[in-house]
């Protein structure tokens, strides 16, 4: 294509798992040649920012990390290449003007600046399911009034997509999310309460951020995609389905009402989520390693285990209450995880703070608008914090 002509694409959070997959997609689709690269952010990592946006030419590099302003600056001195930092810049890379967003900033940080890219009509490629989770049909409604597409690159939501029949929404039953049960599969909750997160961060399967990592050793990370495959698919609760399959082969599947079950396999390579994303509803040809049956040999299931991972019940509770329950949820459990991996408290202790924060917030009713959304998040956030200390000085 001509310079005129190139997909103009923003990456939030380039600089993470998703975020160099993403950049390593697009560079197998041909880079400079064929995408322009509107703006690119990133937060500790100034190097790996930097290094990406002189590559790609992008228009503008920002970190979230305000006191390295400098430090990105002088970093990208004499390129032309316009940069900022902190949470407004991040805004300002949100906004500017490009044809797609991959949204792959971890955490509810990535809220502001991922509904900033829907308002404006951009298509968003949404890793982030934090984004579902926390503002769920206000997000959805975000996309629609902007008039972008909303494609899941989250594997499991990307792989429904791709099963789901578009005129044939109506005869769905059931959607069965995968699930590999990450490093404590099989073991107990004895085993698992002493767990450090340098132990609970090692995916068999998968090479993830830390947040996703950890939350796959809890299964807190299928209790999220229970919340984003309902405001994604619009389907009931009672519908959606988990079942643990440790070679993460099947990314998830889609049951229809004639007792069809059509399922998207692969090697578990986010590349192909994101591809898919990136040229939907074009599939793009890409270099990522082809599934061998003969090799593979079996696929195993197992009904999760609910009482070892009481996420998932969590979960349940959250989508059966509705209102801004599961915003509470996802703000405790990310206030808990970051305790966590500070040693403040143990792994099982996740679980029971996201719990009690949920039971103690159910008097408070739903969020009509985005402020109530990120007032509920805070005040989970603060109760979360206090369960915390408390649990420390116990301790
Ligand atoms: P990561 O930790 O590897 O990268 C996170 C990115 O966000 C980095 O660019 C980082 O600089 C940036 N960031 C961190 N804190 C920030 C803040 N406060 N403000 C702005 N930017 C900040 O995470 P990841 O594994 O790439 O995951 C990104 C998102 O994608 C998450 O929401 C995750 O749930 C989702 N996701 C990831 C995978 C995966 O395979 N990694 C799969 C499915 C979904
Ligand atoms: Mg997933």
């Amino acid at each position: 294509p001509s310079e005129a002509n190139r997909r103009r694409v923003t990456i939030l959070g380039s600089t993470g798992s998703i975020g160099t997959s993403t950049l390593d997609v697009i560079e197998q689709l041909g880079g400079r040649d064929a995408f322009e690269v509107a703006a690119l952010t990133g937060s500790g990592n100034i190097a790996l920012l930097a290094e990406q946006a002189r590559k790609f030419g992008a228009g503008l590099a920002v970190t979230a990390d305000e006191g390295r302003y400098e430090e990105l600056k002088q970093a990208l001195a004499g390129t032309g290449i316009a940069v900022g930092a902190g949470r407004s810049a991040l805004m300002e890379a949100a906004a500017v003007p490009s044809d797609w967003v991959m949204a792959a900033i971890v955490g509810t940080a990535g809220l502001g600046p991922t509904l900033a890219a829907a308002r404006r009509g951009a298509d968003i490629a949404l890793a982030n399911k934090e984004c579902l989770v926390t503002a769920g049909d206000l997000f959805v409604q975000a996309v629609a009034a902007g008039g972008g597409r909303l494609i899941p690159v989250d594997s499991e939501h990307s792989a429904i997509f791709q099963a789901l029949e578009d005129d044939q929404r109506h005869a769905v039953e059931r959607i069965v999310l995968t699930a590999s049960g990450g490093p404590f599969r099989t073991w107990s909750r004895e085993q698992m309460a002493g767990v450090t997160a340098a132990v609970a961060r090692a995916h068999p399967n998968w090479s993830m951020g830390l947040k996703v990592s950890i939350g796959s050793a809890s299964m807190f990370n299928k209790a999220l995609e229970m919340i984003e495959a309902k405001h994604l698919f619009d389907v009931r609760p009672d519908q959606i389905e988990v079942i643990v399959h440790p070679q993460s082969i099947v990314h998830s599947m889609v049951g229809y009402r004639d007792g069809s079950v059509l399922a998207q396999l692969g090697c578990p390579d986010m590349r192909t989520a994101i591809g898919y994303a990136l040229t939907y509803p074009d599939r793009p040809e890409l270099n990522v390693e082809r599934l061998d049956f003969a090799k593979l040999a079996r696929l195993d299931f197992e009904a999760p285990d609910e009482v070892r991972f009481p996420a998932l019940r969590l979960a349940r509770t959250a989508l059966e209450r509705g209102g801004i329950q599961s915003a509470v949820m996802n703000a405790a459990e990310e206030t808990a995880f970051h305790a966590f991996c500070d040693g403040r408290i143990g792994f099982l202790n996740m679980a029971d703070i996201a719990e009690q924060v949920m039971d103690d917030m159910t008097g408070f009713g739903p969020a009509l608008t985005m402020d109530e959304v990120f007032a509920a998040d805070a005040e989970a956030r603060r109760r979360a914090a206090e369960i915390v200390a408390k649990k420390e000085m116990a301790a």
